[in-house]
């Protein structure tokens, strides 16, 4: 029977346990596995970095739910993305969106150009730049969409056409919106990246990160390297986020509904001078966005108008916290140029539109007027 999305976030991947008709799968907490002879592991399982039953529940789960085919857990979001980027060798090139997670900068700027593997910024929101951009050693574009943290939108069924068109890869990073609101890999991408420490885990407890793919080949090169690099998510980590997953969708309806209010509220405020939501009709990522996904998500960037210091904004919130990260059901608050973005330069930040004074809001499931209330008091609180 093929299941819908709300169904498969609840049994999609391994539902429960065959073997003890649990109906949660359990937690596998072993390293290894008792072998019946040599080269004869019983059940097929040899060793937890190789391989886990918990871990391989969740695995199948995140595939079932990317409309792909195989799946793959990593310790975090980052040691994900990591091993992804492992597949490249020296001489290589990636296109990368031009606001990205600062730690996936940080990776790409400080570990894997030194074995030259090397980046090239780009406006993946311009498709022209996108194919001027490509060239021989281009091998991939590494895209967000919507981007962290100025939710640039990115058609993602256009870039993949020119990745296709030229032999490139597509990677999408979907930590953003999760599969409950946008299925890269049925837009043409080749990899979608999650880090499951966000909507997916659901209640900021658990790091992790998540790959799914459709193609064979690839999946093979990448459960080699997911073997080989050793960055594996735990047992107990995978149940968390099995677990987290069986509230996605529910917990997006209201992160999503939240957004909308508080960023249309911000936008008619007056208290602002710009808002980056892609749910906004003034937004221009609007249209594509509203084409290729099934909502805008709950990430709210925005700047406050200069009668507002955001340092005293950020001390005199009450309900929202001021902590990294993102995705949890309680509303979190960052200054992305000293926080989540500090490892990228700042010029670079000041290219593309990284502001000192840019606030990035993640909108959690509380009561959207308290939410409300208390953004209000501090910008009062924050008035110069
Ligand atoms: N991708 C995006 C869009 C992120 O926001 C983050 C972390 O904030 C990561 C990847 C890295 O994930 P993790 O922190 O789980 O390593």
């Amino acid at each position: 029977m093929s299941l819908k999305l709300n169904s498969l976030l609840i049994h999609g991947g391994i539902d429960g346990d065959e073997a003890t008709g649990a109906v949660n799968v359990p937690v596998y907490q072993t390293s290894t596995y008792k072998q019946d002879a040599l080269g004869k592991p019983r059940g097929g399982w040899e060793y937890s970095r190789t391989g886990n039953p918990t871990r391989a529940a969740l695995e199948k789960l995140i595939a079932d739910l990317e409309e792909g085919n195989f799946g793959l857990a990593f310790a975090s979001g980052l040691a994900a993305i990591n091993t992804v980027l492992s597949l490249f060798k020296a001489g290589d090139k990636l296109i990368v969106s031009d606001n990205i997670y600062g730690g996936t900068f940080r990776i790409l700027d400080n570990v894997f150009d030194n074995f030259n593997i090397t980046y090239k910024i780009v406006n993946t929101s311009d498709l022209d730049k996108v194919e001027e951009a490509i060239d021989d050693d281009v091998k991939a574009i590494y895209v967000e969409s919507p981007a962290n943290p100025l939710l640039t939108v990115t058609d993602i069924e256009a870039v993949s056409k020119i990745a296709k068109k030229h032999g490139k890869l597509l990677i999408v990073d979907n930590t953003f919106l999760t599969p409950y609101l946008q299925r890269p890999l049925s837009l043409g991408a080749d990899i979608v990246i999650h880090s499951g420490t966000k909507y997916l885990g659901g209640h900021s407890d658990t790091v992790s990160g998540l790959v799914a793919v459709k193609d064979k080949e690839l999946a093979d090169r990448l459960y080699y390297l997911q073997n080989a690099i050793g960055g594996v998510l735990g047992p107990w980590d995978s149940f968390l986020i099995i677990r987290g997953i069986k509230t996605l969708g529910v917990r997006m309806d209201r992160h999503v509904a939240n957004a909308e209010k508080i960023a249309k509220w911000l936008d008619e405020s007056g208290y602002v001078n710009k808002v980056y939501y892609p749910g906004l009709k003034s937004d221009l990522g609007y249209e594509i966005q509203k084409k290729q996904a099934d909502g805008a998500g709950a990430m709210i960037s925005f700047v406050l108008d200069e009668k507002y210091d955001y340092k005293i904004f950020f001390e005199s919130l009450k309900l929202v916290t001021l902590a990294e990260s993102l995705g949890g059901v309680e509303s979190l608050v960052c200054h992305p140029a000293s926080m989540t973005h500090a490892a990228i330069p700042a010029e670079i930040r000041k290219e593309v539109g990284i502001v000192d004074e840019l606030i990035r809001l993640s909108v959690g499931i509380e009561d959207v007027d308290d939410l409300i209330a208390d953004i209000e008091q501090a910008i009062k609180l924050s008035a110069k």
